[in-house]
């Protein structure tokens, strides 16, 4: 009777650093207000379903004043701003969380009136630092921005939601290029950071059955040094929020104006807001995926466990075992880009304690785990997201199950695995437009399927088929499983495979194949 009232509730926490307290407050706002459980999203924070409109203002209260906020989670301004969330305490992951930290503030809507509502007008203020707020008040600084009371936003804020990553070298744990803004750190040889790398223009939300409406990977737009970042990233922002589209809210990502216009184009425009040339792009190694799982030196003589979160819902005798854990030892905590836990600042003498706790309520190393559900990734979808046609997170154990008995099925060893994500709706909410198999719903029971994408979350997956019912993925699996199994390079990827093979010779070996 209440489902009409109740509200999904979003924390902000740049680099998905939360720390002890807030964890503690957040684990009971679920049993008192909210359903239960704890879900950690794909950009590393919290969401909480089912809270009633009458405990709304109690809840977010408890969040502000608990060092977390929500201000800036959703809307048209810029959503929580990832970075790698390995508590490495290297000058760079350091130097990538703080920055992603500051430009949560500098992008940070500046009217009042949200703490006014929710804590009574108490003024709960962090501390920002100097060079963020001279960098949003600068006027001289580039063109076209507005006075007070938003000097980035302006009156009319952004035509649609904006999302900034954060990383460094090789580091792809925020899927960077599915950002608006991109940002890589750039170190000297002893770590010391120079400048930044920037891409533009990723974004992952689609319209099925629109053609102008696409998931995009980010352009590089180029390189600027360290003192610059605040300045070229109001710049960006500045262009999108002066030509972004505002007619269609499909087509008003920033996305379209950079696939529009073309990189350079972009890039002459942004310049003269930023009132300087941004320098070509330095090169970069590979990047690649990780998981941060399993336990791992911090290099400050701690420890930290990367934790897997089957779809990042925390729930049960796991849920109180963690609290637990987190309270006794008052660890910190952060959330990582693919929704699972990672537990700071462990001492090594502690970590025999914490790994038989978690494993008695099903908290597993990872050496336990399929490698299937390591890096897969659903959205909430049904029943709790309004915009979903189809199953995610409540379909995806039973989903990654079948595709394991498949590779079973074909000969795939159980070490051999894939990048599956799984979403609801079109929207991407699980970005399963960069997986090796991605699964979209279009209608009940009906997913499209994506496929081509790369391990390292560098290449876009592309459309293989629309409307397969959920009955009858195997009839479209199994045979490209068998076909990657029969006929790949050593060690080649399922993604790499079915890009070099292309679409029609995956079609037409399904046509013919007759089982393993
Ligand atoms: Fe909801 Fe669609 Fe996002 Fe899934 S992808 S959470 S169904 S909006």
């Amino acid at each position: 009777g209440h489902k009409a009232y109740q509200f999904m509730l979003r924390t902000k926490n740049p680099s998905g650093i939360v720390p002890n307290r807030l964890y503690l407050v957040m684990d009971e706002l679920a049993d008192k207000y909210g359903i239960g459980t704890l879900r950690l999203t794909t950009r590393q924070t919290f969401q909480l379903h089912g809270v009633l409109k009458t405990d709304l203002k109690t809840v977010m209260s408890s969040i502000i004043k608990n060092l977390g906020s929500t201000l800036g989670a959703c809307g048209d301004v810029n959503r929580n701003v990832l970075a790698p969330a390995a508590p490495y305490k290297s000058k760079e992951y350091v130097h990538a969380q703080e920055l992603a930290s500051k430009l949560a503030m500098l992008l940070a809507p500046q009217a009042g009136a949200y703490y006014d509502i929710w804590v009574d007008g108490e003024k709960i203020t962090q501390d920002e630092p100097e060079d963020v707020t001279i960098a949003r008040n600068d006027n001289s600084y580039g063109t076209n921005f507005d006075n007070s009371p938003e000097p980035i936003y302006g009156v009319q804020f952004l035509p649609r939601k904006f999302k900034i990553a954060v990383t460094v070298p090789g580091d792809n744990s925020v899927d960077v290029l599915t950002n608006d803004i991109g940002i890589v750190v750039i170190s000297d040889e002893h770590g010391d950071v120079q400048g930044y790398n920037i891409y533009v223009g990723g974004g992952m939300g689609r319209t099925h059955r629109n053609e102008q409406t696409f998931p995009r990977l980010a352009d590089e737009l180029g390189y600027v040094s360290k003192d610059d970042i605040l300045y070229v990233v109001k710049a960006i922002v500045a262009t999108q929020r002066d030509y972004g589209r505002r007619d269609d809210r499909r087509m008003s990502r920033m996305k379209y104006v950079v696939e529009e216009w073309g990189i350079h184009k972009f890039k002459t425009v942004v310049e003269q807001y930023f009132g300087k040339h941004i320098q070509p792009f330095k090169e970069l190694p590979p990047f690649q995926f990780q998981s941060y799982l399993g336990w791992h030196e911090q290099g400050d003589g701690n420890v930290f466990f990367g934790l897997h979160v089957e779809n990042g819902r925390i729930k049960g005798e796991a849920k109180k075992a963690l609290r637990e854990v987190i309270e006794k030892f008052k660890l910190d905590v952060h959330i990582t880009p693919n929704q699972n836990l990672i537990l700071c600042n462990v001492r090594p003498s502690w970590k025999a304690r914490i790994t038989r706790a978690l494993a008695n309520v099903g908290l597993l190393a990872p050496k336990f785990v399929d490698p299937l559900n390591i890096t897969a990734m659903a959205c909430p979808a049904l029943p709790l997201c309004p915009l979903a046609i189809a199953e995610a997170e409540r379909g995806a154990p039973d989903i990654l199950k079948r595709v394991r008995a498949m590779m079973d099925k074909v000969g795939l060893k159980a070490s051999e695995s894939l990048v599956v994500r799984i979403t609801g709706c079109p929207n991407g909410c699980a970005r399963p437009y960069m997986a090796e198999l991605g699964l979209v719903g279009d209608g009940p029971n009906s997913y499209q399927i994506w496929l081509g994408g790369a391990s390292n979350q560098t290449r876009l997956a592309e459309t293989f088929m629309d409307r397969v019912k959920l009955d009858k993925l195997e009839s479209v699996l199994e045979p490209v499983f068998y076909m990657w199994k029969s006929e790949r390079h050593e060690k080649e990827g399922f993604g790499d495979f079915v890009y070099r093979q292309g679409f029609g010779a995956c079609k037409t070996y399904i046509e013919n194949y007759t089982g393993p």
